[in-house]
């Protein structure tokens, strides 16, 4: 299996529904012609690919050629045909291992240990490789079938890089709350990195929750630098010291002594689990986790939401909080499109005017609307709205926030009108979070037009539709590239 193979896999397989979406990537499930046996297929359009791409993608293929493991994901074949690329993969049926645990009836620290002690196997086999994987996260990790016991498989080889034989810097690459201390401080690193991400796994799997958390990713980044986490109390007064040892361990800030994945293996709460780990229920966990598992989701829709924009190069911005890209920099930097200054201006302005929305700051929003300014907007009723004691009236009786919220602008299209008139029409995206972590998104179109007064743009007209409602999305595993 060195070379691609150059039979067409059209003729091989049948192409069936889509199962994910990655960054460059379609994964849908295939059904071999002759044995009728199901496979998953991530399709790759390599045409839009530029060659630093194509390098990666490379790169992953010949990272998943070499690892033959029960936990991780087998790629099987890959095909060239044109400028598309197929990956022929195991079919995972189970979906994610955090996903699973959730649904569980009884869940306790024995059983975190089963699930860290198949991810330490996988990472264990991939640095007996030579491979560091880089992206150890909840998002990849899968179980094979929906069968009670299933094996936990580590997917997306997409950021894994071959290690050289001392430690090398091999670039800003990860998922932010997973993200190592050497990692953020731009030091060379080897394996130790995927044992830390490990070690972060871990600490969720007993609480629900991770280690590092801080709204301002900067802060956070501080946080983990400092190697700073703490066990709170109640929920980890319940978890034994041989599971907190183990967690300090893999967590531990100088990555020359941290643990390596071998030696976490060999750890008295996953070598002797039966005596060492607690086998008591944690409903806590559970509950917890929920929440947790509903936030990444939506941060995975949103972060879709930016490769999409980003890629069909027009302006995206959103709030104070960028999307959380698992990311080697350079993608995480917006794009400003083909809008000129002003277009931008105008742009700015808008993000401006519904983050004062977002945040019910009504002063904020009065100065940058015009005492008269008109509106349409559903609530209205058919009627055109002069003047601003209707949105006062909002604004004074807005309900209680749901428990979180991240209201973004999406593929803004400015017009301006000489020189001291614009409009900018978009489509407002409000995703929220509620109390029981259920995610919900809504999309709303709208228009708005500006005006100059003196130096400040101030909106005199808006037109807003009604929005349309979806569900949150299944997760869209992001990843680099
Ligand atoms: P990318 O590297 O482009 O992000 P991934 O390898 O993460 O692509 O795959 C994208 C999504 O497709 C995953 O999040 C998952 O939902 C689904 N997927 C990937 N591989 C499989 C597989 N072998 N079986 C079932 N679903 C898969
Ligand atoms: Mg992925």
């Amino acid at each position: 299996m060195s070379e691609v193979d150059s039979k067409p896999f059209s003729s091989k397989y049948d192409i069936k529904e889509e199962l994910g979406k990655g960054a460059f990537s379609i994964v849908k499930k295939a059904v071999q012609k002759d044995t009728k046996d199901e496979f998953a297929v991530k399709i790759i359009n390599t045409r839009k690919l530029t060659s630093r791409d194509v390098q990666k993608l490379e790169r992953e293929v010949r990272v998943c050629r070499l690892l033959k493991h029960e936990n991780i994901v087998q790629l099987h074949q890959v095909f060239q045909e044109h400028d598309v690329r197929y990956m022929v993969f195991d079919l995972i049926t189970g979906g994610e291992l955090f996903d699973d645990i959730v649904a569980r009836e009884f869940y306790s620290e024995k059983d975190a240990s089963h699930c860290i002690q198949q991810i330490l196997e996988s990472v264990q086999y991939c640095h007996e490789n030579r491979i560091i994987h880089r992206d150890i996260k909840p998002e990849n990790l899968l179980l094979a079938s929906r069968t009670p016991g299933a094996n936990v498989k580590l997917a997306d080889f997409g950021l894994a890089v071959e290690a050289m034989d001392a430690r090398h810097y091999y670039g800003f690459a990860g998922t932010p709350g997973y993200l190592s201390p050497e990692v953020l401080r731009k030091e060379p690193y080897s394996y130790p990195v995927d044992t830390w991400a490990c070690g972060v796994v871990l600490y969720i799997l007993l609480v629900g929750y991770p280690p590092f958390w801080d709204d301002n990713q900067a802060k956070m980044f501080e946080q983990i630098k400092k190697g700073r986490f703490d066990y709170p109390a109640p929920e980890w007064d319940t978890v034994t010291s041989s599971a907190k040892d183990l967690i300090n361990k893999m967590m531990t800030g100088d990555q020359l002594k941290r643990i390596t994945a071998n030696e976490a293996l060999q750890h008295p709460w996953i070598k002797n689990r039966d005596k060492e780990a607690s086998k008591v229920h944690r409903q806590e966990t559970i509950t917890v986790l929920r929440k947790f598992n509903a936030r990444r989701k939506l941060k995975a829709a949103a972060h879709t939401v930016f490769l999409v924009t980003k890629r069909s190069s027009t302006f995206f911005s959103s709030r104070a909080n960028k999307p959380t890209t698992p990311a080697e920099v350079t993608v995480q930097e917006e794009d400003s499109g083909s809008h000129t200054a002003e277009e931008k201006e105008i742009v700015q302005v808008t993000q401006r005017l519904i983050n004062s929305i977002a945040d019910k700051d009504y002063k904020e929003y009065s100065k940058l609307c015009t005492e008269d300014m008109t509106c349409f907007e559903p609530e209205a009723c058919a009627q055109l709205v002069t003047g601003m004691e209707f949105h006062k009236f909002y604004f004074d009786h807005l309900p209680a926030s749901p428990s979180a919220i991240q209201q973004s602008m999406i593929t803004p299209k400015v017009q301006m009108l000489g020189d001291s008139g614009a409009y900018c029409a978009y489509i407002r995206l409000i995703q929220t979070v509620n109390k029981e972590g259920v995610a919900h998104s809504v999309s709303i179109p709208e228009t708005r037009i500006w005006q100059k007064f003196g130096g400040d743009w101030k909106c005199v007209h808006s037109h807003r539709s009604a929005g349309g409602a979806n569900p949150a999305r299944s997760p869209d595993t992001p990843s680099d590239q």
